[in-house]
């Protein structure tokens, strides 16, 4: 308060992924002269993160996108988007039926195909390009496993047990 800012952080939850999102307000006028300003503020402040928190699911881009033309949706990893959707998985009630069928995804270790399961599990994992590291459950390397976020690794195993 002595700032005159509100920053608040939220976490959404969808399945096995979480992500986070902060929003800023800052507050023009004395909060303690009135107080109104800190639920403005406040109100504000989480609006922004949940939306900062779902834009990290890049929800509603496919959708706007053909109207962005010009501006953000000129890129050339939205074109992709909009060419191929989202990854299998992603939406809503998708998987669990079929993220155990076998992708055209081969392990370079095994050669093996990967399940669909396999597949979306490699695209989990920060910063891999699993266009060129492809690995099998099994096979992934043990330091990209470990980058696994925590959920996403147990859902996949609890799936992979039933
Ligand atoms: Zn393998």
């Amino acid at each position: 308060m002595p700032h005159r800012y509100v920053k608040a952080i939220v976490q959404i939850r969808s399945g096995p992924y979480t992500r986070d999102g902060y929003g800023v307000s800052i507050m023009n006028g004395d909060p303690a002269a009135e107080p109104k300003l800190i639920r403005t503020a406040v109100d504000q402040a989480v609006n922004e993160a949940f939306i900062d928190a779902i834009d990290t699911y890049e929800m509603g881009w496919k959708d706007l996108a053909p109207y962005k033309l010009e501006d953000w949706a000129g890129n050339p990893a939205l074109a992709h988007l909009q060419q191929s959707g989202p990854p299998a998985g992603v939406e809503d009630g998708a998987a669990p039926i079929q993220s155990f069928a076998v992708s055209n995804h081969k392990c370079l270790k095994c050669k093996e195909n990967l399940t669909n399961a396999e597949w979306e599990l490699l695209g989990r994992i920060p910063n891999l390009n699993r266009e060129s590291l492809v690995y099998c459950f099994e096979h992934i390397l043990a330091h990209l496993k470990r980058k696994l976020p925590e959920p996403v690794l147990t859902d996949f195993e609890e799936k992979r047990n039933s």
